[in-house]
Parts: structure tokens; C-alpha cells; sequence
């Protein structure tokens, strides 16, 4: 039996096979047939692969954290209920290119919810990129003269749901809001983005800079979109931890 294993292991690391504890495969498993034998041993292959190919897709994604929706206080923030947010668990919107934009003051749960959105489509299978938009522009600017960024392009261009957060912090040069403006138009009808901003939409234009480019941008960004105005407190300022308590 032993040598059995050696060479099943020997045999596994020739062929790049991941190592595969088979004693503990078919424990409590008795009268396997030999062809059941091979089924059980396929399937936990695949399994680990399914699993390798998850982990690299969360890590490429990129989420500088997970967060759960049942970490959210919705007694705190009213602007949205529990059931909008379940609703858009469901990610069906995914697949007609739906966006979705979480607007509204600093510290009031909006990156959040994008992490909540992003963390359950990786859960079911899609492939996501999380960027704030400083990131992106950095990425669109210098992804024909930087290895790093045209990878990061390319996790971007595979994404089925694109998060950008912190729309509206910095002022855009012309350029950077030509940029985003095709950013914005070439994801139009095949990728979902789900945008977080501190500024309602009105006041776009003072970071973007040109009212043509600002207007067609959100013309493009809001045909399909579900908008959630936000108010309230910050969720940090409240809850504020001290050091000396
Ligand atoms: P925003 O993106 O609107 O500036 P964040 O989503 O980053 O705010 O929230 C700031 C911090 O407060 C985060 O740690 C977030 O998890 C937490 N937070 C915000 N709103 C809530 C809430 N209603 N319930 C629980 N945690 C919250
Ligand atoms: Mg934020």
C-alpha cells in the first residue's frame, strides 16, 4: 500500500498534479469499484482547481477588504434598506450591464456596500476589479509604458463588474476626465460598474471640469443604473475609537 502512495505521489508531481492526500479520499468509502475509484479522485482534483482559480480571481480583484452585509447597521443609514441590498444580491443585473452608484457624504457606508456587491459576485463566479478612480486614471495613463498597469488593465477588461470608488475626490485634468469619460462609454452595455462618490451628480462637473464631457459621462453612466442618494452621519465620526479610550 505504501508503495502504492510513493508512487501515486511520484506519479502526481510528474504529471503537475496537486498533491492529493488519497488514504483520507476513500476513508469510510468501502467496496469502491475501480472506476468509482477514479471518479472520487477526479472530482477532488477539479474541486482544487475550482478552488486555486476562485482564490486568483478574489486576489485579482483586488478588494482592499471584505465586508458583510450583515456587518451593516441599516438602523444607522436609512437611505437604503436591507431589501435593496438583497435584491442586488442577486447580481442578475450583472448580466444586462445594469450600474450601480452609492452617492453622498464621507463615512456613510458607501465603499462598504460596494465591497458587500463586490465580495458576492466573486462569490458566484464573476470576475471584478476594485480600483478608486485615482487608481484607474493612473492605470488608463500608463498602461502602454508599464507592465504593472497593463496587467491591472487587462484584470480590468476581464472584470464583468468594474468598482470605482472615490469618484469626485481630486479635480481631473482634461485629459484625466477624457479618460474616464472612456472608461465609462467602453464599459456602456458590457461591463456593470458600481461607482462610489462624495459628490451627487450635479456637482460632477466641478471635479470633471468640462460640462460636454461631465454630460455625456453620466448620460452614458445613468441609462441603466441604480442611483442610491445617500445621507446621514459618518458611520467613523460616531463610532470613533480612541486610544485612551
Ligand atoms: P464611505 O465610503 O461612505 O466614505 P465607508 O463605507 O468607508 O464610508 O465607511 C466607513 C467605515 O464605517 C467603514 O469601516 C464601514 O465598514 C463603516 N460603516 C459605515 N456605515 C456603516 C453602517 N451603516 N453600519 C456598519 N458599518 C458602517
Ligand atoms: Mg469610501
Amino acid at each position: 500500500m505504501n508503495k502504492a502512495i510513493a508512487s501515486i505521489e511520484s506519479l502526481s508531481s510528474e504529471l503537475r498534479l496537486p498533491p492529493i492526500d488519497v488514504t483520507s479520499l476513500y476513508t469510510g468509502k468501502t467496496s469502491v469499484t475501480p472506476l468509482q475509484a477514479v471518479d472520487i479522485y477526479l472530482s477532488e482534483l477539479l474541486r482544487l482547481k475550482t478552488d486555486k482559480q476562485n482564490f486568483i480571481r478574489r486576489r485579482r480583484a483586488g478588494l482592499p477588504f471584505e465586508k458583510t452585509l450583515d456587518s451593516f447597521d441599516f438602523g444607522f443609514q436609512r437611505s437604503i434598506t436591507k431589501e435593496q441590498m438583497l435584491k442586488l444580491m442577486d447580481m442578475t443585473w450583472i448580466e444586462q450591464s445594469y450600474n450601480v452608484c452609492f452617492l453622498g457624504p464621507p463615512g456613510i457606508g458607501k465603499t462598504h456596500l460596494a465591497l458587500v456587491l463586490a465580495g458576492k459576485a466573486l462569490d458566484l463566479g464573476y470576475h471584478v476589479a476594485f480600483n478608486t478612480l485615482d487608481d484607474l486614471i493612473k492605470i488608463l495613463k500608463t498602461a502602454d509604458i508599464s507592465k504593472l498597469s497593463r496587467r491591472k488593465l487587462n484584470v480590468i477588461e476581464a472584470a464583468s463588474l468594474v468598482i470605482v470608488d472615490e469618484v469626485g475626490f481630486m479635480p481631473l485634468s482634461g485629459d484625466e476626465a477624457n479618460l474616464f469619460f472612456s472608461f465609462v462609454s467602453n464599459a456602456a452595455e458590457k461591463t456593470s460598474l458600481v461607482i462610489t462618490s462624495n459628490k451627487g451628480f450635479d456637482e460632477w462637473i466641478d471635479f470633471m471640469g468640462d460640462v460636454t464631457i461631465t454630460t455625456a459621462l453620466l448620460d452614458r453612466l445613468i441609462h441603466h443604473c441604480e442611483i442610491f442618494n445617500m445621507t446621514g452621519d459618518s458611520y467613523r465620526l460616531k463610532h470613533r475609537k480612541t486610544i485612551i479610550g
